[in-house]
């Protein structure tokens, strides 16, 4: 694509000209998501405001033979909103209001750049709110969050956020627009939303959402555990929900976890610990003092060394803070970080705490371990420094290693960031290549030039038959493991 004035007056017609950003400069900041190790620039950033001006673009874009990669807020951590293969890059942040909500039937239907807590924010004078609380809900967006499938420390006992969609408008890499579900709870279709959702923006453009609400707990108790040895709270975890009880959430903290949150926070977290559990259940009043007294119990007969229990709102927004707070106390220890994302089984999360650890240390690396506990989803944060070459290369070994442990304790290779390019060099793994080809086949159906999002969850030669000819040849990685180049077809 000759990327001329025409071609972008084209566009700033459909648009406006504030809709269009084509300068370097405007560029350059939307080359990478939360994962900084992968980069790609745009050719041309669009901020459409409507389903139509989406509906417009991709019939531009479908005309030109123009890649187009949806963005909602950047904060992925999987490259999936990284634009590898230049082309269109579409950003989702205007288009972010309600369009309608309904508090008796608890649903609602908004526009995919809305901001997750801003949703329960508007919901909340209904006593309602949006239960999936991805750490990142401040920012990131319920366009992001379907596409990608995100989790979050409540998502345990209330599901993921595509157990949490009813309906999908879609634009289609043709610029159709589909309806996909709804509102009425026993449609008559498909589930094609269920097969849209999480499928990281290869197979369209989510552009308006019907979300389910569901009622604010009446009550809620947050408790926290202190234990001299990690795998002891993990392995609490897993007795807990063997003794049948589903807490809200059950999220853990390793030492130097609590170490560079406490470096900045001053929360007063018990660094004399090897971990932290943190333990929140909800429901009616009633039902709660049976729980927490049986949770503590179980607590204490593997180790727990103390208990903490939040006595009102204010400590328990400082306890949740400190956990939603690591990423950016991780970023405040001056040094690189490679946060990952693997699942292994409940029942071997001690085993897989303890690789994290052993497979860093055997490299000299030091990792911190945070996990949403309680679904069996391991964080480790793999410190390094940039600079240095054989560091940042053992840090993306050492990651790749961690998630062949976790393969080999029965889990998998993401447990909600999705696959986007990071984890592409790892799906052959994971995966036969019958699995990978229906994969395609499925993508195909959907997209048959490969112009949506290409180069992203499937290997090469899986990935929907996307052609060269169709899309330049990706960035220069500047992250990931080089054997990605045979996985990839157009380096
Ligand atoms: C500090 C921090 C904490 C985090 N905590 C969590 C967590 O607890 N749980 C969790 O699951 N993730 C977490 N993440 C990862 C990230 O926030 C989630 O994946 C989130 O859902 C991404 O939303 P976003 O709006 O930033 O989407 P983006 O990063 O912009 O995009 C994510 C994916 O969705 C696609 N996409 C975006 N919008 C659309 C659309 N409208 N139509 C089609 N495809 C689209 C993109 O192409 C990309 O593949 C965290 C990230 C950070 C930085």
């Amino acid at each position: 694509m000759d990327w001329t004035p025409d071609a972008l007056a084209e566009l700033r017609a459909l648009l406006g000209d504030d809709g269009v950003l084509d300068s370097e400069a405007a560029r350059l900041a939307y080359d990478t998501d939360a994962l900084t190790l992968e980069r790609g620039m745009p050719d041309v950033v669009v901020l459409p405001r409507s389903t139509d001006e989406v509906a417009a673009l991709l019939r531009w874009a479908h005309a030109h033979g123009v890649p187009v990669t949806p963005r909602g807020a950047g904060t992925g951590l999987a490259g999936g909103s990284t634009p590898h293969h230049g082309g269109m890059l579409l950003v989702t942040s205007r288009m972010d209001q309600v369009l309608s909500l309904d508090p008796l039937r608890m649903f609602a239907w908004v526009q995919p750049g809305l901001v997750n807590a801003r949703l329960s924010e508007l919901a909340a004078p209904h006593g309602l709110h949006f239960a999936p609380d991805p750490s990142s809900q401040p920012v990131s967006t319920i366009g992001g969050n379907v596409a990608a499938n995100a989790g979050g420390p409540h998502c345990l006992k209330h599901g993921v956020t595509a157990n949490h969609v009813l309906g999908l408008v879609v634009v289609l890499h043709d610029g159709s627009v589909v309806t996909l579900g709804g509102e009425a709870p026993d449609a008559p279709d498909v589930e094609l939303a269920s097969v849209v959702a999480g499928s990281e923006g290869t197979l369209g453009i989510l552009c308006e959402i019907c979300v389910r609400l569901v009622p604010r707990p009446e009550a809620v108790h947050t408790m926290s555990f202190d234990f001299a040895v990690v795998e002891d709270a993990c392995r609490a975890v897993s007795a807990v929900i063997a003794a049948g009880i589903v807490p809200a959430a059950m999220e853990l903290m390793d030492r130097r976890t609590m170490e560079v949150i406490e470096a900045w926070l001053h929360l007063g977290l018990p660094l004399e610990a090897a971990a932290v559990l943190v333990v929140e259940v909800d429901g009616p009043a009633v039902s709660l003092p049976a729980q927490v007294g049986r949770i503590t119990a179980i607590a204490r007969e593997h180790g727990a060394r103390s208990v903490r229990a939040a006595s009102d709102a204010a400590e328990r927004a400082a306890l949740w803070r400190g956990r939603k707070s690591a990423f950016g106390a991780y970023g405040r220890t001056g040094r690189a970080f490679y946060l990952m994302d693997g699942t292994v089984p409940r029942s071997r999360l001690a085993e897989a705490v303890a690789a994290v650890y052993a497979l860093a240390g055997a490299r000299g690396l030091s990792a911190g371990t945070l996990l949403h506990a309680g679904d069996g989803n391991l964080h480790p944060h793999i410190l390094f420094d940039p600079d240095d070459e054989t560091q940042r290369r053992a840090a993306l070994e050492v990651s790749q290693e961690i998630l062949r442990a976790c393969l080999r304790l029965g889990g998998t290779i993401s447990g909600e960031h999705g696959i986007g390019l990071e984890k592409i060099p790892m799906m052959s793994e994971v995966y036969a290549p019958a699995d990978l080809q229906t994969m395609g086949r499925l993508r195909r159906a959907f997209d048959p030039d490969g112009l949506m999002n290409p180069g992203k969850v499937l290997p090469g030669g899986a990935d929907g038959g996307v052609s060269p000819a169709h899309v330049r040849a990706p960035a220069q990685p500047r992250g990931l493991d080089a054997k990605s180049d045979r996985e990839r077809p157009w380096r």
